[in-house]
């Protein structure tokens, strides 16, 4: 699947997925739907969204994933306050 995805540096399709180095990474790839992944041509080493990675043009649904978490917060937000009064 990673087999044919560009790198964003040189453009080279020779990305593969890379192991989270840290907690931070650990905890980043369960939170956002992005993967680590390195190039073998150029070493660049960043996060590329699942969706691309699966070949979809995925910008406008990302936007609405993280629209719906801030309208969830808001929703949150508002239910504690109207709670506490
Ligand atoms: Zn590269």
């Amino acid at each position: 699947m990673s087999a044919n995805l560009a790198c964003p540096k040189c453009k080279e399709e020779a990305l593969h997925r890379s192991r989270s180095r840290n907690r931070i990474e650990k905890l980043m790839k369960r939170i956002i739907p992005y993967r680590l992944y390195r190039c073998h041509q150029c070493q660049w080493r960043g996060w590329i969204s699942k969706r691309r990675a699966n070949g979809q043009a995925s910008y406008l649904r990302l936007s609405f994933f993280y629209l719906g978490i801030i309208l969830l917060s808001f929703v949150i937000a508002w239910t504690l306050w109207i709670i506490v009064q």
